[in-house]
């Protein structure tokens, strides 16, 4: 026992007899609990340090291109420019293409469709002006075996003309077009080869150009790909080995994928026994072991994240029935079992001590709103306020409207806040809200952001509708004391963007829509043809039914859309049928006005309905059984199908026609044929994101979508199945990444996307 005394300062001054034994290094740290009788020391485990080997590798990834030998401040910028600013980016920038450049090819051998690499000496070399007026030069080269011609387009001929003397001789790799008997090669790269020189000696002197399958780097203007190559094979050559092969083997090699850096090595520079066709469709190892470890590190950020949330403490509501059942009494038709379903599986993360985070997916017309609301009646039933936060003012209002039918029978108090919403009206709204008694409240996410305070938030739903990746759970979750959340899609999306985008999420799909409905017939018409698509609508309405009329309304050229809109209705009105009776309906209406006209259209006061995409989301009229979208070449897919959700919703048979002026572009074309070939939204979301990509899928840059270096959501889907049930595989065996190999993987999972995954808390 030693005893110790507080000095004049009133510190106490452990010896370092004491602190030795307590295994401390200087710079350590110890945490002091006190506790009844007296104060306990803890050593604090030492922070890993990373070798000195290891400090060195990061530094020299982390090495600005401006520093490399042969990269001026020209060069660096123009690198820059794509993006490669360090020895990692570089690293990183991976060929887009590959070249056979193993062997020479004989002339006669030439085959189009493929770059290729034939040596050969000039015979003639020409400037000349076509027909167009386009200035091309002409080179004749030939070999033992034939000659084919050089073109170049917009070249300077005087400079050509230098370059390319009679009788020089050069390698020349390039791709070979065929016009009928023609074959020519345009803007071919040369190597020039000195008088008398071996060809086969000059490629093998030069390995980085020739003598294997070359890699061929996206540019950018100013930059060639010669210099390109050189700068890359340097950074290969000399900075590979600091690149750290933080995943295991065993998690590797169950899918037979490469450490890291062997994978970086033959993307560069690929093996002899790669093939072409491999190569260049990213379907080589190399390529593969990329995209899963890219993969890897999204899906475990991902899966901690969830873990998380999991681990926090959350509300555990009780299923009283006594809202949810009498509901269910009410309605006029059962529960769809993929409603049940999902319904449950609500409930029991609602059950959970945990808050709920889960994504619910379903189609127009699946019924969400429905499961929305009994999970709000959970909440109430217990005693909480829910929040329903939807993208736009018509939303919410239909979400009001809906809800408020069933809460007023049930003696739930449902609130409105719209941005509207002024004065004592306004004041009135936010106190019922503040004290409590009102139990549902329904807004924009704006609103209920912005001002609302509750008293007792149990539960948040977020309606994404087919906006998503917007998804402001952290605001909710500070509303309440860690309240639950659900979060709610009209957009099928596709499994693998699912797993990117919401793997934190848990996952439920309505994947069923209520029972008679009616297949939507779906058929593309030319403007030609307009005149059948007008007695179409003539007899739907003949026999009581309503149709709509669509218009794209594209922002750039909102007004003239506008215009058209308005004139299309006029002009159907008064020239096309007279007898019947036409509305109009688009966004720049004010809100009443627009209320009006649907509220007209629903009460069969109006047969044809001329509408902007408003019309997307607003509306619900089961006897409107015919939609004619206008140019319906100019709306994506997603939203085509969201549009045609609008009929089909009652018991009669409903159709969709696409009119479209005729030229259709190549995915144009796919777009409507896809249209007319199914209504299953998941099929159409798969398309979508297929003729799309993802990030265009998606809609905007702030997407949440992750910026893969390699990987490809669209050609890798399953390597990403592979990379999540390694990660969570990993999880299960080392929760917290405490083992040697866990924390090195989680020190490089925060370098990766700890800020961009907001790891900070979680890891
Ligand atoms: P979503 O929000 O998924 O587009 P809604 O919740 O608006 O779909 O439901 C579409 C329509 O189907 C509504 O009129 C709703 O009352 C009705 N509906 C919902 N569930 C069922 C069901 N199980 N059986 C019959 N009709 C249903
Ligand atoms: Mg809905």
């Amino acid at each position: 026992m030693t005893r110790l005394r507080v000095d004049h300062n009133g510190s106490l001054a452990i010896p370092g007899e004491l602190i030795r034994q307590l295994g401390l290094q200087p710079g350590g740290a110890v945490e002091v609990e006190a506790s009844e009788s007296g104060l306990l020391l803890h050593r604090v485990p030492d922070q890993p340090q990373p070798s000195l080997q290891q400090s060195i590798a990061r530094k020299n990834l982390a090495v600005g291109m401006q520093f490399i030998k042969g990269v001026g401040p020209k060069l660096a910028d123009l690198l820059a420019k794509r993006e490669i600013h360090t020895v990692e980016d570089a690293l990183f920038c991976l060929p887009h293409r590959y070249e056979d450049r193993r062997e020479l090819v004989p002339i006669r051998q030439l085959q189009p469709g493929m770059p290729q690499v034939f040596q050969g000496t000039v015979l003639s070399a020409n400037g000349a002006t076509t027909k167009g007026g386009r200035t091309v030069f002409e080179v004749l080269v030939q070999d033992a075996t034939g000659s084919i011609l050089l073109k170049w387009f917009h070249a300077n001929p005087l400079w050509m003309q230098r370059t390319w003397k009679v009788g020089r001789r050069g390698v020349f790799t390039g791709e070979v077009s065929s016009f009928g008997y023609l074959r020519e090669v345009h803007h071919p790269d040369v190597e020039w080869l000195a008088e008398g020189a071996d060809v086969q000696a000059v490629m093998a002197a030069d390995p980085v150009n020739f003598g294997r399958i070359v890699p061929v780097y996206p540019l950018t203007e100013g930059l060639h790909q010669k210099a390109m190559r050189k700068v890359m094979r340097q950074i290969v050559d000399n900075y590979l080995d600091s690149v750290e092969n933080v995943l295991p083997l065993s998690l590797l090699s169950p899918h037979r994928y490469l450490p890291l850096r062997e994978a970086l090595s033959q993307a560069h520079l690929p093996p002899s026994e790669a093939t072409l066709a491999d190569l260049n469709t990213g379907h080589t190892p190399a390529h593969r072991s990329l995209a899963f470890d890219e993969f890897f590190f999204w899906e475990l950020g991902l899966a901690l994240k969830k873990r998380g949330v999991a681990l926090e403490e959350g509300i555990a509501f009780q299923v009283t029935h006594r809202y949810t059942k009498e509901l269910a009494r009410l309605l006029p038709f059962q529960l769809t079992a993929a409603q049940r379903r999902v319904l449950s599986e609500i409930k029991e993360d609602m059950m959970a001590p945990h808050p709920m985070h889960r994504l619910v997916q379903g189609d127009v017309g699946s019924g969400k709103t429905l499961v929305a609301l009994m999970a709000a009646l959970v909440a109430v039933e217990n005693g909480y306020q829910v929040a329903i936060m939807a993208p736009t003012e018509i939303l919410a209002e239909q979400h009001w409207h809906n809800i408020h039918h069933w809460c007023d029978q049930l003696g739930v108090r449902v609130v409105l806040l719209t941005a509207g919403l002024r004065g004592t009206a306004k004041k009135d709204a936010m106190a019922l809200v503040a004290d409590g008694s009102a139990a549902i409240v329904i807004g924009t996410h704006a609103v209920i952001q912005d001002k609302v305070e509750f008293q007792r938030l149990g539960l948040g739903i977020v309606d994404e509708q087919h906006r998503f990746g917007v998804l402001q759970r952290g605001i909710l979750k500070k509303k309440g004391n860690n309240p639950d959340i659900l979060v709610m899609t009209a957009t099928p999306i596709p499994r693998t963007l699912a797993m990117t985008l919401f793997g934190d999420l848990s996952l439920s799909v309505i994947d069923a829509l209520p029972p008679g409905r009616t297949p939507i017939e779906t058929r593309i018409y030319f403007e030609s043809r307009r005149h059948q698509v007008y007695e179409l609508i003539r007899g739907e309405v003949g026999q009581g039914r309503q149709a709509y009329v669509i218009y794209p309304l594209v922002e750039e050229s909102e007004k003239s859309d506008l215009k058209a809109a308005t004139q299309m209705a006029q002009h159907l009105q008064a020239e096309v049928f007279p007898g019947l009776r036409v509305g109009l309906l688009h966004g720049r209406m004010k809100p009443e006005e627009k209320e009006a006209a649907m509220l007209a259209f629903k009460q069969r006061e109006m047969d044809i309905l001329v509408a902007t995409t408003v019309i997307e989301v607003g509306i619900d009229v089961p006897n409107a059984t015919l939609m004619v979208i206008e140019h319906s070449e100019r709306f994506g897919l997603s939203q085509l199908h969201q549009l045609r959700g609008r009929v089909g919703r009652g018991a009669h048979r409903s159709r969709c026609i696409l009119l479209t002026p005729g030229k259709l572009s190549e995915d144009g074309e796919r777009r409507l044929r896809v249209m007319e070939a199914t209504t299953d939204g998941f099929k159409i979301a798969e398309a979508d994101l297929e003729i799309r990509g993802p990030g265009d899928f998606l809609g905007t840059r702030q997407s949440g979508m992750p910026d893969f270096r390699v990987a490809s959501i669209l050609r890798d889907g399953a390597i990403l199945e592979q990379a999540r049930d390694a990660a969570c595989g990993l999880l299960e065996q080392d929760a917290a990444l405490t083992s040697a190999e866990g924390r090195r993987i989680k020190e490089e999972l925060l370098r990766r996307w700890g800020t961009r995954l907001e790891l900070a808390g979680v890891a």
